[in-house]
């Protein structure tokens, strides 16, 4: 069974890589070097923050 999974990057839509035939944990991404737990994160909250300033002004 070939579950495909996408990586979780926002907008991305590659694929994941495939897990390591030695075990560990299955990635989350695909296999563009930017494409991380940490880039991931970073671009959701800009993209949180970029909707966010566009919706509601405190200022
Ligand atoms: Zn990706």
């Amino acid at each position: 069974m070939t579950a495909d999974k996408t990586c979780i990057y926002p907008g991305c839509e590659r694929p994941a890589v495939p897990p390591n035939p030695l075990g560990g944990p299955r990635a989350s991404f695909c296999d563009l070097e930017g494409h991380n737990a940490l880039s991931t994160h970073k671009e959701r909250e800009r993209l949180a923050s970029a909707t966010k300033s566009d919706q509601e002004e405190d200022q």
